[in-house]
């Protein structure tokens, strides 16, 4: 799409339409939680999405954006940095909220600036050589398994509180919380007020912890009834996603 076409403009259109109602779902579920929308942060999440929907989101102040595949994370944000310096507009933070395979860590510590699906020790060592390498600070949240398996990621809650020692204990990487995923099928908000447990006890031992990413485009509200500092929303604002890129 080039700028300034009648496709761009139209594309622009839709996503400030979008990004509007999604706005008020936020206003009105922290009305109703009795919460002040400044302490909630909206990542919108642009998996196989093209950068230049990501530039436009970004045009309408959007400044924080999730991916989950390293290869199309990595390439889309090197083009949508070089094109915001090049216009010299505000950066952006990118939020790493995919499983991750431990070789390809290194390379996500690259160009993430969070990483919220942290789900094992191996993962951890990982993340941190890749942030020494960069000499660049990374921001970490455990990934919380609450369906009581770890076959989709996620450390089990019993095993959350060693997992943030272990993040904790390296010097690059900086714990900042919890992210959980509501189980197929199950009740969110049962889901989610498992996670605060999980979220409360580990900001008992590490204070900083304080970000708990919880809902989606679908259950977006259970998660600001359970103290979500963070949503991930991204079919409601940019549409369905492709079944196959
Ligand atoms: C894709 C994805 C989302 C966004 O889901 P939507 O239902 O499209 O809002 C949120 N979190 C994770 C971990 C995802 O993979």
């Amino acid at each position: 799409m080039s700028p300034g076409s009648a496709e761009t403009e139209a594309r622009l259109e839709q996503l400030r339409d979008n990004l509007g109602g999604v706005h008020a779902r936020i206003a009105r579920g922290c009305a109703e939680a009795g919460r002040d929308p400044a302490g909630v942060t909206l990542v919108v999440v642009t998996k196989y999405f093209p950068a230049s929907d990501v530039l436009l989101l970004h045009r309408l102040g959007v400044r924080h954006f999730g991916e989950n595949r390293d290869q199309e994370a990595g390439e889309k944000f090197r083009e949508v940095r070089q094109a915001l310096s090049d216009a010299g507009r505000p950066e952006l933070t990118l939020h790493f909220i995919g499983q991750l395979q431990t070789n390809k860590a290194a390379h996500v510590a690259g160009y993430a600036d969070v990483v919220e699906s942290v789900d094992r020790g191996k993962l951890v060592t990982a993340l941190a050589k890749g942030a020494h390498a960069v000499d660049r600070p990374l921001q970490v949240l455990l990934q919380v398994s609450l369906d009581g398996a770890t076959t989709r990621g996620g450390v089990l809650p019993e095993n959350a509180p060693s997992l943030a020692d272990a993040v904790a204990a390296q010097g690059l990487l900086d714990l900042r919380g919890v992210m959980a995923v509501a189980p197929l099928g199950a009740d969110p908000d049962e889901a989610f007020a498992r996670l605060r447990e999980v979220a409360d006890g580990i900001r008992a031992r590490y204070p900083q912890a304080d970000w708990i990413s919880a809902g989606m485009s679908g259950d977006l509200e259970a998660g600001l009834r359970h103290g979500a500092t963070h949503l991930r929303v991204g079919t409601a604002i940019l549409g369905s996603r492709p079944s196959l890129l």
